[in-house]
């Protein structure tokens, strides 16, 4: 198991029909996949998301195990 970090964009208030979600081992690389989703699906620029938005997203991230392949 790895720890990880996840974040469903339908938890996020007005995205309830996202059906996406994004994981990654660090939560630097999960912001970067929370911003090209953003920037994909949504239109959005995260580089104009303020520091209220970027708070109200972190309380979004959980974090969580994930089972990896046995090598
Ligand atoms: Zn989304």
């Amino acid at each position: 198991m790895t720890k990880a970090f996840t974040y469903h964009c339908r938890d996020c208030e007005g995205m309830e029909a996202c059906p996406a979600s994004v994981t990654a081992e660090t939560k630097g690389e999960l912001w970067q996949l929370i911003g090209h989703h953003a920037r994909i699906a949504h239109d959005e620029n995260p580089d104009e998301w303020d520091k209220a938005t970027r708070d109200y997203l972190d309380t979004l991230i959980h974090t969580a195990e994930v089972a990896t392949a046995a090598k």
